[in-house]
């Protein structure tokens, strides 16, 4: 375990309402669901906001886009290198394509077939790489050097984080005040943008992050008030399999966000089954790690109006049918 010192470079909801001008007529703005069947088991009134129907199917389209779409013309033409397990590999992919900027995606070898084959399919150049041996933001780091290229990292930077924060003033504008509000952290670009989102809306609505229990290096970042670094975690949240918080993400979560809280692997099934079965949703593991607390009844929220971002829908399809039948 090691641990390294805070810095604070604050990200304001003007930030996040640009991102939301240069994403607007770009992202989708995607729905926000209920069900009664949902609010009876869980006890309170929920609303979903679907980023699985976000384009490239999850959030991490606004963050990417937010932030190659201010990169000045040099930059844009000698391109943006990024690594990532996925979903902002996917985003920094279809962003690029959008915006005309060659992206190149360090990839570990083992991210799911649907979204390697999505980063091919948007253009993006693919280099993979051993998560058990190599280290992927050194990996990185040298090609940017070699080629110039401006390195967009999946969650610590300001621009990103505004542009993950438009998904949460979209719920708000779209639902009025909550009194909570649950999202999945991996390295936390989703929820401080929420976060701050959250804030400027209904300053009362208390904000819960969710990671998977075999990795709580933000829970024990956000008791400790350091940044805690932990090995690669074994989870079927393939999105928040990371490794620590940013240190940008950490500061705006110590400031806004009430506690953070762990799900299980089993947990994650047994809530993703009913969004399937009952809600008919197609998410993926990690977009499930918001509702699992509620779902799962480690957290009581009865009574409540309650937020939910289900961040993302790339799942492997053809996994789905073993996955369902551990429960
Ligand atoms: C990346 C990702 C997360 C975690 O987001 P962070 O900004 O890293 O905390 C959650 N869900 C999905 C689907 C993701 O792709």
């Amino acid at each position: 375990m090691t641990t390294s010192n805070i810095e604070t470079t604050p990200v304001f909801f003007s930030d996040i309402e640009q991102a939301a001008q240069r994403l607007d007529g770009v992202a989708h703005r995607t729905p926000v669901m209920t069900s009664r069947t949902l609010n009876e088991i869980c006890g309170c009134e929920i609303f979903l906001k679907c980023e699985n129907y976000q384009r490239m199917g999850a959030f991490k389209f606004r963050g990417a886009y937010n932030a190659l779409s201010q990169l000045d013309d040099e930059q844009k033409k000698c391109g943006v290198i990024t690594f990532s397990s996925g979903n902002h590999a996917q985003a920094v992919a279809l962003s690029g394509k959008l915006l005309n900027i060659p992206a190149t995606i360090v990839m570990p070898k083992d991210a799911p077939k649907v979204k390697l084959n999505g980063t091919k399919g948007y253009g993006a150049e693919v280099l993979l790489y051993d998560r058990s041996e190599e280290k992927r933001e050194e990996i990185a780091k040298e090609i940017q050097e070699e080629r110039g290229m401006v390195l967009i990292p999946p969650f610590d930077h300001p621009h990103i984080m505004a542009g993950q924060g438009t998904a949460a003033k979209e719920l708000f504008e779209d639902v009025g005040p909550l009194d909570a509000l649950l999202v999945p952290c991996g390295g936390g670009g989703l929820i401080s943008g929420s976060a701050i989102s959250a804030n400027h809306f209904s300053p009362e609505c208390e904000i819960f992050g969710v990671e998977p229990e075999a990795g709580n290096d933000g829970q024990q970042s956000f008791k400790s008030r350091q940044l805690v670094s932990i090995p690669t975690p074994k989870t079927i949240a393939d999105g928040a399999q990371t490794n620590s918080l940013g240190h940008l993400t950490l500061a705006v979560m110590l400031k806004h966000v009430k506690q953070m809280l762990t799900a299980t692997d089993d947990e994650l099934i047994r809530t993703m089954f009913f969004l399937y079965e009952r809600m008919k949703l197609v998410v993926e593991p990690t977009a499930t790690l918001g509702l699992a607390p509620v779902f799962n009844k480690n957290l009581d929220l009865s009574g409540k109006r309650v937020g939910i971002i289900l961040s993302g829908g790339n799942v492997d399809l053809k996994a789905l049918g073993n996955l369902f039948s551990t429960i």
